[in-house]
């Protein structure tokens, strides 16, 4: 039994991704975080946010948790805050999608919708959500505090001390290679961190959407970015406090059209329903497979559930006005008759 629904974040199952192992001749695995209770990845890292201000004494009962998310953050924090006795406020950029939006409002979160600008710009959501925490603390009674996941490292220690460490124990010690994209970067340079101690014979690599500026840094050395990606949650231009020290084997830089049909055939062939970040990391799991060879063991994240995104990444509409290829079976009508 669990004594809350804290209990119930992570100890999430390594599912083994058929077509993917196959095609490749690697046993490729994904992390089911979409399992946690806020049905993310980010809900590790949302309670050792908690934990962390909670020791530090920056908490009390009924204080405000304030931050700025493409969404899975905040509701980490809600669902956390919620059985911890916290409330949250949550700054979304409003290009984000409606479903995690309504998920944030269900959940209880005081939700604050921000027109989406560059990180150099003084209203970009992170920004926002800085000064109102700044503002809050001041005339909240029992305190308030910035989660500030992006260059919070209790967000990295959170993946360093429980998601790698389930990873080298559900693998038997014979992980060979691992592969993430980065939002804050918590999850890659954590389990990087954690699985390196283990074993320094495991490679570690980035897979970057288009628009991020990661991949060039890794590369080139140079932070630069091109193009754009339909995924959430991902893509960094700077490197942040998570990043620092990281340094990764390999780098790959993933278009939206390798990582799409993945999803696709994930949900239709293999019952797994996926949001798009997790298609980045299967492709770029799938080419550190390549890179390695056949006979090695990859192990990735699949980040949060795919009807988060029902709305844009199964939408035919929104796929056409992304000039993005529309499957066939999202249009099909039912061939049997009744
Ligand atoms: N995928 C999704 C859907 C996310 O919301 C996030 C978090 N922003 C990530 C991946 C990346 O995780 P991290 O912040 O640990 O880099």
């Amino acid at each position: 039994m669990y004594r809350s629904v804290i209990d119930a974040i992570g100890n999430t199952p390594l599912i083994r991704l058929r077509r993917a192992s196959e095609e490749t001749g690697c046993e490729i695995l994904g992390k089911a975080e979409f399992m946690n209770p806020g049905q993310s990845v980010k809900d590790r890292a949302a309670l050792f946010i908690i934990r962390d201000a909670e020791k530090k004494g920056l908490l009390r009962p009924g204080g405000l948790i304030v931050e700025g998310t493409a969404g899975n953050t905040g509701i980490g924090l809600t669902v956390v805050g919620k059985a911890l006795g916290y409330r949250t406020v949550i700054v979304i950029p409003d290009t984000q999608s409606q479903e995690k939006k309504d998920a944030l409002r269900l959940l209880g979160a005081e939700l604050i919708e921000v027109p989406a600008v560059p990180y150099k710009n003084p209203n970009n959501y992170v920004k926002v959500s800085g000064r109102l925490a700044e503002q809050l603390a001041k005339t909240s009674e029992s305190g308030a505090i910035w989660a500030n996941q992006f260059d919070n490292i209790a967000n990295r220690k959170g993946h360093v001390e429980t998601t790698a460490q389930e990873i080298w124990r559900d693998t038997d010690g014979k992980v060979d290679g691992f592969v993430c994209a980065v939002g804050t970067g918590g999850t890659l340079a954590g389990i990087a961190e954690g699985l390196k101690a283990k074993s320094n014979a495991v490679k570690i690599a980035l897979a970057d959407p288009l628009g991020a500026a990661l991949h060039s840094f890794y590369t080139e050395g140079v932070l630069k970015s091109e193009g754009s990606s339909i995924t959430e949650g991902i893509g960094q231009g700077r490197i942040t406090a998570n990043l620092e020290g990281f340094d990764p084997d390999f780098s790959y830089q993933i278009p939206d059209e390798e990582a799409l049909p993945i999803i696709f055939h994930l949900v239709q062939e293999e019952g797994l329903c996926l949001g798009g970040s997790s298609g980045i990391n299967i492709a770029g799991a799938i080419r550190l497979a390549r890179e390695l060879g056949p006979g090695h063991t990859i192990v990735t994240v699949l980040c949060d559930y795919g009807t988060r995104y029902q709305s844009k990444l199964f939408n035919p509409k929104f796929l056409r006005g992304k000039n993005l290829p529309v499957p066939d079976w999202m249009e099909r009508t039912p061939d049997i008759a009744v």
